[in-house]
């Protein structure tokens, strides 16, 4: 496995590849790696004739910055985690090797830089306004702007994304229709603690009691698939949220049954169409997403 740290080296590595006309699978993330994060790996190495995982923690896409400070940053485990999973490539850039002084002064300054697009009118349209996108100002911005640089740069013919993360994947997978990027978007299915806790880099800023709490996240939502099709959906919404409220340390943030495709709240019993329930809530300071598909 080769570790790479500049865009320079790491292009030569890939022309080399393009020549000799490989498949790149393509995993982005922002380190602290756990099985989640594998799992897409070890889809990406059965796919394709090289893997390249990228390693960034993205100051663009965070809008509290004592959120940024804290974010887990253990690259030393991660890069043997990824030679262990037989990673081709992990590639982690500095700040300023991925960012001008511009594009970060425009993000202290709050300013939406939109110079990602290249002159392309993008527009993510509702999709952007609700959930994460209402509740964390600028995030999916930050996120489109560092997911197209990377793939400007590595090119790869497939990424692969984690259905943990449902609104960015379908975020991610408007932003490439929308700047034709020839890349097909995989969403993998959410690996899960044995208490059924969504895998999160933020999982290790909590303790084994708090890890054990935040389990009622995922109880909630596995309750709500339970019962999506059989009960009245405001006496759904009502008992989930009686659930998760039992535990009085967490502080929900939103609990939602959204559309699967649009994302846009359904209000009532939304039978033969997909719909997704989503969770964002914090324990102390440490903010979790989860969601389940429903059918
Ligand atoms: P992150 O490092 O949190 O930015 O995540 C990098 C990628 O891993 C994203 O596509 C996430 O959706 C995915 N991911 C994170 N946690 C999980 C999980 N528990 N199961 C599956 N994929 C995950």
């Amino acid at each position: 496995m080769i570790v790479i740290n500049s865009i320079e080296q790491l292009k030569i590595h890939l022309i080399s590849m393009q020549d000799q006309k490989k498949i790149i699978g393509f995993v982005p993330t922002m380190g602290a790696l756990h099985a989640g994060h594998i799992s897409l790996i070890n889809r990406a190495k059965a796919a394709c004739d090289v893997v390249i995982c990228s390693i960034f923690v993205n100051p663009t896409q965070f809008n509290d910055l004592s959120d940024l400070d804290k974010y887990p940053r253990t690259v030393e485990t991660d890069c043997r985690m990824l030679e262990k999973a037989n990673c081709d490539i992990v590639f982690v850039p500095e700040v300023m090797e991925m960012y001008t002084e511009k594009e970060l002064e425009l993000k202290r300054q709050k300013v939406e830089d939109k110079s990602w697009a290249e002159g392309k009118r993008i527009d993510f349209g509702p999709l952007e306004k609700v959930m994460e996108g209402a509740h964390r100002q600028g995030h999916f911005n930050g996120v489109a702007q560092v997911v197209s640089k990377l793939f400007r740069i590595v090119q790869p013919q497939k990424a692969y994304f984690g259905q943990k993360d449902f609104q960015q994947l379908a975020i991610i997978k408007s932003m490439v229709k929308q700047l034709d990027m020839p890349i097909e978007i995989v969403s993998c299915a959410i690996i899960r603690e044995p208490n059924g806790l969504a895998m999160s880099s933020r999982n290790e800023r909590l303790t084994a009691k708090e890890r054990e709490i935040a389990s009622i996240i995922s109880k909630t939502l596995f309750m709500i698939r339970e019962h999506y099709q059989s009960k009245q959906f405001k006496e759904l919404m009502a008992d989930a949220e009686a659930l998760i409220l039992k535990e009085s340390s967490i502080k929900l943030e939103y609990l939602e049954i959204a559309d699967a495709e649009t994302l846009q709240p359904v209000n009532d019993l939304n039978k033969g169409k997909n719909a997704v329930a989503c969770i964002a809530a914090k324990i102390g300071e440490v903010r979790l997403i989860d969601n389940v598909v429903l059918y």
